[in-house]
């Protein structure tokens, strides 16, 4: 079990919200976590695809892989999940950021298996790709053979958002060079292109309309 004063923010704690609505509505924003443990000697944080399931925070990966292994065999973990909202311009570049809001959660991952197994992918599918599940060919008892699906309690977490303008040094409002340079927030937003379809979709066939959605 980690220890609780892991997760209390130190550094810039005027940022840290403890609202698990909003450590929910980063975790159901996001798609892709960087989940971090330790292997032999070294720190390893690997990229993944995630989804949350009520208070359970949800992987899916090869058997095959390290980072999978070493999370089922109870690792301590961290998994963190970062949503980019903006580049801060301040007038110094001490005070230039980033809007952000962040989550991280610590604890130890189990493997599902089974029908918790099975609910779980759902969820994970659903929650990057909403509609797909019921429309693709469902996993083989290979496919889940080699397939590690692990589940960590979402017990021990923080958040930190960054958000607003520019926190400038007051001084640097009045100097010349600041007083008429452009300052502000450049928002960054992702979205979904246009669907492409692979090579061997017949001409006719139309994009599913729950994929037509996610662009609206
Ligand atoms: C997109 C982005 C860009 C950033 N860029 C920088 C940068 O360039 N330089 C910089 O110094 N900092 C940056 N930060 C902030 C950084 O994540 C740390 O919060 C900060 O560096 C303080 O680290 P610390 O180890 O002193 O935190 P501490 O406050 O000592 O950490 C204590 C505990 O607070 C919690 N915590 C800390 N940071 C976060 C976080 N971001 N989200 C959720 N919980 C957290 C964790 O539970 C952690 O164990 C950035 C954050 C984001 C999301």
């Amino acid at each position: 079990m980690p220890d609780p004063s892991l997760t209390r923010v130190k550094r810039l704690p005027d940022k840290a919200r403890t609202d698990r609505q909003i450590l929910n509505g980063i975790l159901d924003a996001g798609m892709v976590a960087h989940v971090g443990t330790v292997d032999g000697e070294y720190p390893v944080v690997i990229p993944v695809a995630y989804a949350r399931q009520d208070d359970q925070f949800l992987i899916h990966g090869s058997a095959a892989s390290r980072l999978f292994t070493l999370l089922a065999a109870g690792s301590p973990a961290c998994a963190t999940v970062t949503i980019l909202d903006g580049l801060v311009l301040a007038r110094s570049l001490f005070e230039s950021s980033m809007n952000y809001r962040s989550a991280m959660i610590f604890g130890t991952f189990t493997l599902l298996e089974g029908d918790f197994e099975l609910r779980a992918l759902h969820t994970i599918t659903e929650h990057l790709m909403p509609g797909r599940w019921n429309d693709a060919r469902q996993p083989t008892l290979q496919e889940l053979k080699a397939t590690y699906t692990l589940a960590m309690n979402i017990t021990e977490w923080s958040v930190k958002v960054g958000e607003g303008d520019p926190d400038d040094n007051p001084a640097d409002l009045h100097t010349v060079q600041g007083r008429d340079l452009w300052a502000g927030v450049v928002p960054i937003n992702s979205s979904y292109g246009v669907p492409i379809p692979d090579p061997h979709v017949p001409q006719e066939t139309p994009i599913p309309p729950y994929v037509q959605k996610w662009r609206v």
